[in-house]
């Protein structure tokens, strides 16, 4: 085996493959109207600050921030609003959970030219196979490596660690590519991994000091394939 080619693509999901905030932003909303068509008694941008206020506090990917909402409201929990919210949140998350454009011709592409794809995932186990099983790519991927795998979040280096030894593959042979410069990117570099930085799923307070750790930059996630071809 060539040591220096390329066998494995690390990808993160949310905000690199699955347009993350979108679905929370839909869901939220859909909560939010739900609550108050079951008479919470708050006007809509009130609501809407209050649990965003929650998630900055407690993490986005909080499962209780409905409960938390009502309790701190009522100093009490209100069944039939928390039931409307979880319900119109469940449905509208369904609809509006889509992977970005070329996600998946691209996942295809990738198999075909007989690369192996893996995840590294921060999301709890049960949301990211949730999302990858939803929208039917959960077969592309020999490794899910997330967070209850290991019990570290990237960027410590367990993650990629880990999925390296779940594929036998030194850090030289794969890619990550994630939308987080420093978790996703400058984690990966740590540990001796080749790094794509998806630009496009940005949405975190990066800073150009950590662009260092990038190997290439790319707004759509197909320009992947291109980079393998001439660089690689
Ligand atoms: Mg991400």
């Amino acid at each position: 085996m060539n040591r220096s080619k390329i066998q494995a693509l690390l990808f993160d999901i949310d905000n690199t493959l699955v347009d993350f905030m979108v679905m929370k932003r839909s869901s939220v909303d859909a909560a939010i109207i739900a609550m108050m068509d079951a008479g919470l008694d708050l006007p809509y941008a009130d609501a809407h600050q209050r649990i965003w206020a929650i998630y900055d506090r407690e993490g986005i990917e909080d499962q209780e921030v409905f409960d938390r909402f009502i309790l701190e409201h009522y100093g009490r929990l209100e069944y039939k609003i928390l039931a409307s919210a979880i319900i119109a949140y469940r449905r509208a998350r369904e609809a509006s959970l889509v992977l970005y454009p070329h996600v998946r011709a691209t996942l295809l592409e990738l198999s075909r030219k007989g690369y192996r794809l893996a995840v590294i995932s921060d999301a709890p186990a049960k949301q990211a196979w949730l999302r990858l099983c939803a929208l039917g790519i959960q077969h592309y991927f020999e490794a899910v490596i997330t967070y209850e795998d290991t019990g570290e979040r990237k960027p410590h280096p367990l993650p990629f660690t880990r999925a390296l030894e779940t594929l036998n593959l030194f850090a030289d042979q794969a890619v990550m590519i994630g939308d987080w410069l420093e978790r996703d990117i400058k984690g990966a570099k740590e540990v001796g991994l080749h790094t794509i930085y998806a630009h496009y799923g940005c949405c975190h307070p990066d800073t150009d000091n950590e662009k260092k750790y990038a190997d290439f930059t790319i707004e759509d996630i197909s320009e992947i394939i291109s980079i393998l071809d001439q660089n690689f």
